[in-house]
């Protein structure tokens, strides 16, 4: 009998071949690093069998996990080598923080859900993700004392760029993030140069509501 974790490794395989090389993600870091992230480990029981499929899944608290795709386009947005310092907004499951961490240096991830927060805090603990730091608190706001970053990542929709992300953000920094309506938006991918601010639109998608003071009101 296949044991558990080949099961779990040839899913991950069949899933970076078939939903993310095959639709244009070329970044071998990125390829790599999501055929080892264990996902199935980041959902709850019941859906672990679903885990690898092409679509989002719920995490509770009416929140979600974004479909693998989508996680590694943004990830590939950011164009990482390693040795970067990542800010996270909406930690959720903590999947994405835990393809960013075995890419990057530290990756440093805000949570406004207590329960979600309390609940993936205790998963990365579990998984020994040393370095992801956590925090619970209002992401729209950043994490002044630990910025700049060299890159950010948003993985929750508001109307726009919180101003204090683009502050935190490096010079030569790269942000992304979804922005636009309650039902769609666009990705946008933001590089930060000395002097100005370049703006790429990377197509539609779709995402929960980034709550906040410098986002959508309760
Ligand atoms: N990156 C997550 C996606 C979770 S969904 C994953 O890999 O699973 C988006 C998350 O953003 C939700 O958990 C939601 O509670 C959180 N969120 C929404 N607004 C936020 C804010 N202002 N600050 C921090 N987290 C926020």
């Amino acid at each position: 009998m296949k044991s558990e974790a080949k099961k779990y490794a040839s899913r991950r395989r069949e899933m970076v071949e078939k939903q993310i090389a095959s639709r244009g993600v070329t970044d071998p870091l990125v390829l790599e690093t999501m055929s080892r992230v264990p996902r199935h480990l980041f959902v709850s029981e019941a859906l672990v069998d679903s885990a690898y499929g092409d679509f989002p899944l719920p995490i509770g608290e009416g929140q979600t996990i974004s479909q693998p795709y989508i996680i590694a386009e943004m990830t590939q947005s950011l164009a990482l080598k390693g040795y970067e310092r990542v800010l996270e907004i909406g930690t959720g499951s903590g999947y994405q923080a835990a393809v960013l961490a075995q890419i990057v240096y530290k990756v440093y991830t805000i949570e406004r859900n207590n329960v979600l927060f309390l609940q993936t805090r205790k998963l990365f603990d579990k998984l020994k993700y040393h370095n992801i730091v956590t925090r619970y608190s209002d992401g729209t706001q950043g994490w002044k004392q630990e910025g700049p970053f060299d890159a950010i990542i948003v993985t929750a929709g508001g109307q726009k760029i919180p101003a204090p992300l683009i502050e935190q953000l490096s010079v030569g920094g790269r942000l992304v993030m979804p922005v636009g309506g309650n039902f769609s938006q666009e990705l946008l991918l933001v590089e930060k140069t000395e002097d100005k601010i370049k703006t790429t639109n990377l197509g539609a998608c779709r995402f929960v509501k980034l709550v906040g003071q410098h986002g959508w009101q309760e």
